[in-house]
């Protein structure tokens, strides 16, 4: 039995506060001590990745245990503006380039599926987490024109995912807002990613599953009967399977320079009294770079981020907290008209991408028994979502005939 090393990264994942984590029913109370030490399954993180992979796991009827070196839903969840939104960050049109019609419609096409599959799953659960349906306006930007904007609309249209093209009058009459034009969408949603999160947990839990925290996985070992995980306490676990549910913490055995880690800010106001109609529904992102995007929230508080820079160091300069902020406030403003004043959360953090704009939902390297997903990009909650479907049902020995479009590159 060959022993290896399981690292993960280590990142401050959080700098500021998220306004999440001062909601109630954002964590759950984690065991400290492992009782037992055979499992069917394993998950190695507590944010939303691991949440969706224990609560399908367990609605298959596995025995899960769920460790996290830190308490549950208190790494990269927590910071997340939960867009919950089936555009992936590279257009339709650009990723047929890029991979290939038929996987670019297929990845796009799930990825509208999983989104509705999550507000069912939500509503069945009955998680109280402030889900809801909302469209999204993706407006014209210096990385996507207007006229870009146009065929993109069409090429989603022709797949059948509902998209409609907006010129400039119809974004100033319907919004306000001056734009050469954009496309707005349907079939996204919103959530608290930590009640969400959370949620989901207590939900496997109460079927069984094991929350234990704080432990960390350092080390594994492929065995021909299952896998066994070391604690940096020096504990053996054993389960059947494992999946690496560590966010932007990817193992040491994904890197691959097909990813990055890089840096983003977000903020969210006081609640606000007087905000445009439209703004209450609809979430906003653009095309261009850095970007900016904004949803308000139940209260009215008004959430928007961007300003995204290339590497991980940036998001741990407490100096750019506030005058990333500031910029984003004052293109808010410039945009939509709303002035926002002090924000009452500011945070940064580091934020991962792919070249492709898709996740990495995948068997580590060198192991049969050992997956994982990494759930990258802007919409990363949805593919946290494909993640536990697609795993769970490789789990179960059943195929998803879509898991071809998320392997390791
Ligand atoms: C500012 C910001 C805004 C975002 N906005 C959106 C958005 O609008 N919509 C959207 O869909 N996505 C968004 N995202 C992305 C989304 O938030 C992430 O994809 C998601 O939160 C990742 O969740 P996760 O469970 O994979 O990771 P995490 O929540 O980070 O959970 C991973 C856990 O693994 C644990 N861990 C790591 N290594 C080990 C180890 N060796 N042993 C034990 N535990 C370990 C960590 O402690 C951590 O708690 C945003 C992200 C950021 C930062």
């Amino acid at each position: 039995m060959a022993k290896h090393k399981a690292e993960t990264r280590k990142d401050r994942l959080r700098i500021g506060t998220p306004l999440w984590v001062r909601t109630p029913h954002s964590t759950v109370d984690a065991a400290t001590q492992l009782v037992r030490d055979r499992y069917d399954v394993i998950v190695v993180g507590a944010g939303i990745s691991g949440a969706l992979m224990a609560e399908a796991l367990t609605r298959d009827g596995r025995s899960v245990l769920v460790l996290d070196r830190r308490a549950p839903v208190r790494g990269s969840t927590p910071a997340s503006t939960a867009m919950i939104q089936h555009e992936i960050d590279v257009p339709l049109t650009r990723l047929r380039r890029k991979v290939g019609a038929d996987r670019a419609d297929r990845a796009w096409l799930r990825s509208a599926a999983s989104v509705e599959a999550l507000e069912t799953l939500v509503t069945k659960l009955q998680i109280d987490c402030q889900m809801r349906p909302r469209p999204v306006l993706y407006l014209a930007g210096d990385v996507t024109g207007a006229r870009g904007l146009a065929v993109e609309a069409k090429a989603r249209q022709d797949i059948g995912i509902a998209a409609a093209y907006l010129n400039r009058a119809d974004l100033v009459d319907g919004f306000g807002m001056e734009r050469d034009g954009a496309i707005l969408s349907q079939a996204s949603a919103s959530a608290n990613p930590a009640q969400l999160a959370a949620g989901l947990l207590r939900v496997a839990m109460s079927r069984g599953a094991r929350v234990v925290s704080p432990i960390e996985i350092t080390d594994m070992a492929e065995l021909s009967s299952g896998i066994a995980l070391a604690t940096a306490k020096g504990e053996v676990l054993v389960a059947d399977h494992a999946v690496f549910c560590t966010g932007y913490e990817y193992l040491a055995q994904m890197k691959s320079a097909f990813h990055r880690v890089t840096s983003t800010w977000a903020l969210a106001s006081e609640p606000m009294t007087g905000l445009p109609r439209w703004l209450r529904d609809v979430m906003v992102w653009e095309a261009s770079d850095p970007y900016l995007y904004f949803r308000t929230d139940e209260a009215g508080r008004v959430i928007a981020g961007g300003e995204d820079e290339n590497t991980s160091d940036s998001s741990s300069d407490p100096g750019k907290l506030s005058s990333k902020a500031k910029v984003i406030a004052r293109k808010l403003e410039a945009l939509t008209g709303v002035n926002i004043g002090k924000p009452a959360y500011r945070w940064s953090a580091p934020f991962s991408v792919t070249r492709d704009g898709l996740p990495i939902i995948d068997r580590v390297p060198g192991f049969d028994r050992v997956f994982t997903v990494m759930g990258f990009g802007g919409n990363g909650i949805t593919f946290s979502m494909i993640g536990a479907e697609i795993v769970s049902a490789l789990i179960a020995g059943r195929s998803d005939p879509d898991a071809d479009l998320f392997h390791f590159r």
